[in-house]
């Protein structure tokens, strides 16, 4: 039964919770305020959805906003839109840990009072050292008139006040080290993006979220197994508040190679200039994987498949980018660019004496992808690439059109690069038979320039472990960008335009035409078929 389980953790969400009733569920999505949604998070979102919908319960959207250092108004914005993205959306209004603030001041006050809690102004690093061996601290013992004083300091932040944080008394010697004193409340300096300066200290997270879990109501609070050690400080956090319990729910952290989904580091990348913004196309949040080309529900449809597993996993990008092929291949519009660097012409001798034009499909099977206008010439722009691959004599399909022989080849002796072709139309001949299908444009005509970006890995190794510095496995080089020409249709695409570049792959528009002299810039959709290095 264990081998049954597994596969059905797998496939789906589709597993129970523990104690739960139709109509009583109520789940929490909790993010800190700290920087976008990554795709991590939006596991987490979908996740606890999943489970109020199930139940018919309610899902209450948090923001955990206790720590001003990190927070701002600008990521609860861009959270709030990426919730949306992704379709989640809260059963009443959103609420923030801040709306609690004065409690749990308060909550910290009683636990202090009855003796379940201290003031501490041992140094990090000691209280540190201390709790890696199991060393009370020299304040542990000091009397209740003692902690309110110095708790009274940290409240106004004075500079003795600033040295101290509050510690919950639990068990300096416990296995788990989570239970060894943890802090509940520190002192911060910094204006609160909601509460401004009103305090000067704030609860901690572990303090904090047990605390509003159970007075907003909710049931099962879920969150990703790395916190797992910290299940026990949960449950005592409440039983020492004396509040209602909450089920504590394990589900899987997501992880994906050569990615880094940490908030810490994202916001380093965008603070060093390393990329645009958090909404970069090499970032793994919601917005960078979108701009990049993945569409929404390709994200649902692969963090469904993740199952609700308890076990981590490293996935692979490329299960989620096939995903996303499959998705966008019967709908998207197909043009054609060439590479502008060292294109070739090549002049049919039989080629119509005029322009031609014709309006053909924008996918040969769905016509929802609208129509294009084709021009054809008499001379016609190729790849290099392809140029070289022809020979003499040799019998092409040109797409679009029909076949051609290639009659003449002009090479440039110093570069080797083919500098001119000449050839004959030959529309009677069988597309069955020829190897080489070229994509082609017509000399005539506005061609757009274009810009094709393909994007790389921030970083060169698969997985970081703990002890790894981020910092020292860079990727030098994460993106290049090649000029090229396009087809005078893809005058008309809009930013965030999907298509597929005939012979060369998927693209999404992320600049479209602006002028001239501007090219469209299209990023490069992986298709799920490039293996990660
Ligand atoms: P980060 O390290 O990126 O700051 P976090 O866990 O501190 O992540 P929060 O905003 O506190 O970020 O997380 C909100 C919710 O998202 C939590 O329930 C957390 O368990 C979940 N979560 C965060 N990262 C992942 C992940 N990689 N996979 C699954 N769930 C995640
Ligand atoms: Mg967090
Ligand atoms: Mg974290």
């Amino acid at each position: 039964s264990g081998k049954a389980e597994a596969a059905k953790d797998e496939g789906s969400f589709d597993v129970n919770l523990p104690d739960a009733a139709e109509g009583k569920v109520v789940t929490r999505f909790p993010p800190e305020p700290s920087g976008y949604l990554h795709i991590g998070h939006a596991k987490a979102a979908l996740l606890n959805q999943y489970f109020a919908t199930k139940y018919k319960g309610r899902l209450i959207i948090r923001f955990d906003d206790t720590n001003p250092s990190k927070e701002k108004e600008d990521f609860v914005q861009n959270i709030l839109t990426d919730l949306q993205t992704l379709g989640v959306k809260g059963d009443g209004p959103v609420t923030y840990t801040s709306n609690y603030f004065e409690q749990l001041q308060k909550e910290c006050e009683r636990m202090i009072r009855e003796g379940k809690a201290y003031v501490d102004d041992t140094p990090q690093e000691k209280m540190r050292a201390e709790r890696m061996v199991g060393d009370n601290s020299v304040n542990r013992d000091n009397s209740v008139e003692k902690n309110l004083a110095m708790w009274a300091e940290m409240l106004k932040g004075t500079e003795e006040g600033k040295k101290c944080c509050v510690r919950g008394k639990l068990d300096m010697q416990a296995a788990n080290k989570a239970m060894r004193d943890p802090v509940y409340y520190r002192c911060n300096p910094m204006p609160h993006h909601r509460v401004g300066t009103k305090y000067m200290a704030y609860p901690t997270y572990d303090f904090a979220c047990p605390y509003v879990d159970s007075i907003e109501g909710v049931t099962h609070a879920l969150r990703s197994s790395e916190y797992h050690d910290r299940n026990e400080l949960y449950d005592r956090v409440l039983s020492d508040l004396d509040v209602r319990k909450v089920h504590m729910w394990d589900f899987s952290r997501l992880n994906f190679v050569y990615t880094l989904l940490s908030k810490r580091k994202l916001q380093w990348f965008v603070d060093n200039g390393k990329v645009e913004g958090w909404d970069d196309p090499r970032f793994p949040t919601v917005q960078g994987i979108l701009r990049r080309g993945l569409t929404v529900q390709a994200l649902k449809e692969f963090i469904l498949s993740q199952g609700a597993s308890k076990n981590q996993n490293l996935m692979e990008w490329d299960k989620l980018w096939t995903i996303n092929k499959r998705i966008i291949d019967p709908v998207c519009p197909r043009h054609t660019a060439v590479i502008s660097e060292a294109k070739v012409l090549l002049t049919l001798s039989n080629g119509p004496q005029e322009p031609i034009v014709k309006i053909l499909p924008r996918h040969k099977k769905f016509d929802g992808a609208g129509k294009k206008a084709t021009t054809f010439t008499r001379a016609i722009w190729l790849d290099q690439a392809d140029a070289a691959a022809v020979k003499e004599g040799e019998e092409v399909t040109l797409m679009d059109w029909g076949n051609a022989f290639i009659r003449g080849i002009h090479t440039d002796a110093d570069t080797g690069l083919v500098t001119g072709l000449t050839g004959e139309l030959h529309l009677e001949g069988s597309v069955k038979t020829t190897k080489l299908k070229l994509t082609w444009l017509p000399e005539i005509g506005e061609l757009v320039p274009l810009s094709l970006v393909d994007l790389d890995h921030l970083i060169t190794k698969p997985k970081l472990e703990e002890e790894d510095d981020f910092t020292s496995v860079l990727n030098p080089v994460t993106r290049r960008d090649t000029p090229a020409l396009g087809d005078a249709n893809m005058r008309n695409l809009q930013k965030g335009n999907v298509l597929q570049l005939e012979r060369k792959g998927y693209y999404i528009v992320d600049v479209p035409y602006l002028r001239k002299e501007k090219p469209v810039m299209l990023i490069s959709i992986p298709d799920g078929r490039q293996k990660d290095p």
